[in-house]
């Protein structure tokens, strides 16, 4: 890439040369978002933009980006959440901006996708065998054959593929298989040592990326090149954070840590085959008594640190701690060039389980960090703020406890053969962003959905992005929503109740979905009440059902995009995932609004931290997350300027309850109803309409 700055056509001139050659219509919205980014790029100030759907926001962010890589000679990182959107990216946009903007540009522009080494074929992995260290799963019969016909399957692709990227084979493989032939960026040789170093994926990938203008990557790796010492992505000055509104769910999954009898056990056997046996028993048998306390101890979260746990997780760290000291120096490597995969595998697993034990007994405070598990049992042994509630309430002694907490603890109940494990995730990922993300770049943060109860701050929060640091945009949408689309809120039926889905509200959905004569997309807050809907109305109506789980998420999706009578019921992934532009996609049902289980030990942890210190916990964390969800699931209903249809809660919290106006701030502008008679007439006309 050109060092000295040339002179360049402005970005208005250069994203009419790319909506012209893609055949879209220019914006206003578009046209304003891609002045916006330039401007962040050149005052170097953060920006957070939210831009509907049809805003064409790819290409908004993608042309300055382009011209800021071409003018500075540095590379611009887009970060997505998604593999579709990084599909769309890299296999759709990019090459078409990259033929439109060629001869404006001083060079055609370059673009490049990376991803962690783990996505990437391990060359060394694959012609070494370095033996296997699957777990017990594996003598499941079942799990044997269906991992061993993935396992060919990827040694058949593996002698064709050209970039060696996991996600060229369809259908997927499962993580299980995938394992044996990858390696994560710590159990790498390195390029130097590596026998294979010359032909590797991964690396080969980092070097197209090193001299690309555009650098296509995912939130979790974008994550950790902020995080680490070393540099993962080529230098950069921008980062465009697309889908940003799962940065901080991304984030936390990367810097989430994990011990198990599983995690135990796949160190002690890698530290077995080059240790003295007797050591690496040791690490075994914690291991064990690990899986023998978290069977009988109860799921979610942990507040105060039982003394049996704390001298398990004690004992856990220092067997781990034993096997390290007996493999010796870390560089030993050199003298031992034939084990020096087994090496940096055996020392990869035993650093993660002892970091992370340690790092469990750190989020006690001191006392249970010590070096001695029988003094952590003494000091630690009581439970005396367990029956604190979400909010904070309890002991003033346990507020200054939760005011100082930086991590959560929680228990994950074992699943068939998996065994049951314990997690640790900080409280808040936004002092991390702010320290390594938002320090020395500038980031633009954009998605359809941002502003929150009509604001930027919730989510601003939650990023940590720097006060007086960032400017908020929302550059709105094409759509039409007043005349387009309807938000019904079902008053007159009852609240949702624990007990599965109220008969009241199948009786409404059913009439409904008459009204619409099929097309409708179910977005169930639980897999629960998804399945019981669909049970109770398959018998009741007509109309084709689909359940998510019956097939896989899009070979139902694409059944009831192409059948406008087909409904489609599911949970999460629906969603924020559906894109049915068209009849086959009128009418939108969300059965209640979709705050965070109470059970759940991370949001359950940071509403009582928020209240702790003053703030209000149920609005920062329970409320900012139904509305983020909400805004998700109700924007699933006009994906094209041709589309119209109703978005019905059944939920009446969301006409009446107090926090009713941040979560109906957060929703499109929809014309809005609570009358069922109203409502029906409008779906039977627009369905007698298309
Ligand atoms: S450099 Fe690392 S990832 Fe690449 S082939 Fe060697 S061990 Fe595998």
């Amino acid at each position: 890439m050109p060092k000295d700055r040339p002179e360049l056509p402005p970005v208005e001139e250069l994203l009419t040369a790319a909506v012209t050659a893609v055949g879209g219509v220019e914006r206003p919205g578009q046209v304003k978002m891609a002045q916006a980014v330039r401007d962040a790029v050149e005052s170097e100030e953060h920006l957070a933009v939210q831009a509907g759907t049809g805003t064409g926001k790819s290409l908004a962010y993608l042309v300055p980006a382009i011209r800021h890589a071409a003018e500075s000679g540095e590379a611009v990182v887009v970060s997505t959440a998604t593999i579709a959107l990084q599909r769309q990216l890299v296999d759709r946009d990019l090459p078409r901006l990259a033929d439109a903007l060629e001869s404006l540009l001083p060079h055609r522009p370059e673009f490049a996708i990376l991803k962690g080494r783990r996505n990437y074929l391990c060359r060394h992995k694959m012609a070494d065998g370095m033996p296997e260290d699957e777990d017990d799963q594996l003598f499941d019969p079942r799990e044997v054959s269906a991992t061993g016909r993935m396992v060919q399957r990827i040694q058949e692709w593996a002698n064709e593929t050209e970039t060696g990227d996991r996600d060229e084979i369809v259908p997927g493989v499962s993580d299980q298989a995938w394992r044996q032939f990858s390696v994560t960026a710590r159990e790498c040789l390195g390029v130097q040592r590596c026998p294979s170093g010359a032909d590797c994926f991964a690396e080969l990938a980092r070097e197209r990326a090193g001299e690309a203008d555009i650098v296509v990557t995912n939130h979790a790796l974008l994550a950790i090149d902020a995080m680490e010492d070393f540099a993962v992505l080529p230098e950069h000055d921008v980062v465009v954070v697309d889908e940003a509104h799962e940065l901080v769910d991304r984030v936390t999954s990367v810097v989430t840590g994990e011990l198990s009898e599983s995690t135990v056990s796949l160190a002690a056997r890698r530290a077995g085959r080059l240790i003295e046996q007797g050591v690496a028993d040791r690490l075994q048998e914690a291991g064990e008594d690990l899986r023998a306390l978290l069977t009988v101890a109860p799921p979610g979260r942990v507040d105060t640190l039982p003394g049996s746990l704390g001298m398990t997780l004690a004992l856990v760290r220092d067997a781990a701690f034993a096997c390290i000291t007996a493999l010796g120096p870390r560089n030993k490597d050199k003298d031992d060039p034939e084990n020096a995969g087994l090496r940096k595998a055996a020392f990869t697993a035993l650093d993660e389980v002892h970091d992370t034990a340690q790092r469990m007994l750190d989020a006690f405070g001191p006392a249970a960090g010590g070096d001695e598990a029988e003094d952590d049992a003494e000091d630690t042994g009581d439970s005396r703020d367990s029956e604190r509630g979400a909010n904070g309430g309890g002991t003033g002694d346990a507020r200054s406890e939760e005011v100082h907490r930086a991590e959560v603890v929680w228990l994950e109940e074992g699943r068939g053969r998996v065994p049951p494990a314990l997690r640790v995730a900080p409280l808040s990922v936004g002092g991390m962003l702010r320290d390594k993300l938002f320090g020395d770049r500038t980031v633009v943060l954009t998605s359809a959905t941002l502003a929150l109860g009509g604001s930027f701050d919730s989510l601003a929060r939650q990023w940590g992005l720097p006060a007086g640091d960032w400017t908020g945009l929302d550059v709105g949408s094409p759509f039409d929503h007043p005349r387009r689309g309807i938000l019904y809120v079902a008053t007159h039926l009852p609240q949702p109740g624990r007990d599965g889905l109220p008969e009241a509200y199948v009786d409404e959905i059913a009439e409904l979905i008459e009204a619409a004569g099929g097309r409708t997309l179910g977005l169930f807050s639980s897999m629960r009440a998804a399945k019981a809907a669909t049970e109770a109305l398959r018998e009741r109506l007509d109309v084709p059902l689909l359940c998510q789980g019956d097939d896989s998420t899009s070979q139902l999706v694409k059944q009831f995009a192409g059948d406008p009578a087909t409904c489609l019921f599911g949970t999460l992934s629906l969603w924020q995932g559906v894109d049915v532009p068209g009849p086959s996609l009128t009418l939108v049902i969300i059965d209640r609004i979709p705050f965070p289980r109470p059970d759940d030990p991370l949001a359950s942890a940071r509403q009582r931290h928020v209240a702790a210190t003053g703030g209000n916990g149920f609005m920062a964390v329970a409320a900012t997350h139904a509305a983020l969800l909400l805004a998700q699931g109700a924007g699933r209903l006009l994906r094209s300027m041709d589309d119209r249809g109703v978005v019905a809660v059944l939920d009446p919290r969301l006409a009446t309850a107090r926090y009713s106006g941040f979560l109906l701030n957060s929703l499109p502008p929809f014309w809005r109803t609570t009358d069922p008679a109203k409502v029906r007439d409008a779906l039977r006309r627009l369905t007698a309409g298309s």
